[in-house]
């Protein structure tokens, strides 16, 4: 199990990162700007299920777009005590992994074995 003060360094870490990728998509979109004004950082999580939040995301940069549901996912998954979890064999993702990329769902050798599957997609890093 990880530890709490860990998780909770990982959650604020998440948070900050989800505030500025918002940030950006604020700063390169004019109608994206319009639209999350009214709204507190944490309503945003809802935009992206609702279909003009879709139809504006698709005009952003999509890794951005990418990374930020990643980043959406890590944290339900900490609200549901699945963090740290491999999303693919369930074994626990070594805390180093996760302090660099914070919203990684896969272990090393899942993440590494997707990769050959899909070696002309783009990856979540
Ligand atoms: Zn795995």
């Amino acid at each position: 199990m990880l530890n709490k003060a860990f998780i909770d360094e990982m959650e604020q870490k998440l948070l900050t990162l989800k505030e500025e990728i918002i940030e950006q998509f604020m700063s390169e979109n004019e109608d994206f700007k319009e639209m999350v004004e009214d709204m507190s950082i944490k309503d945003l999580a809802d935009v992206a299920a609702d279909d003009i939040g879709k139809r504006q995301l698709e005009a952003l940069n999509q890794h951005e777009v990418k990374t930020l549901r990643l980043v959406e996912s890590a944290i339900s998954r900490i609200h549901n005590e699945k963090y740290g979890k491999c999303l693919s064999c369930g074994a626990k993702i070594p805390q180093e992994r996760l302090r660099a990329i914070p919203y990684a769902l896969l272990c090393i050798s899942c993440k590494s074995g997707e990769e050959k599957q899909k070696r002309h997609t783009s990856q979540e890093e």
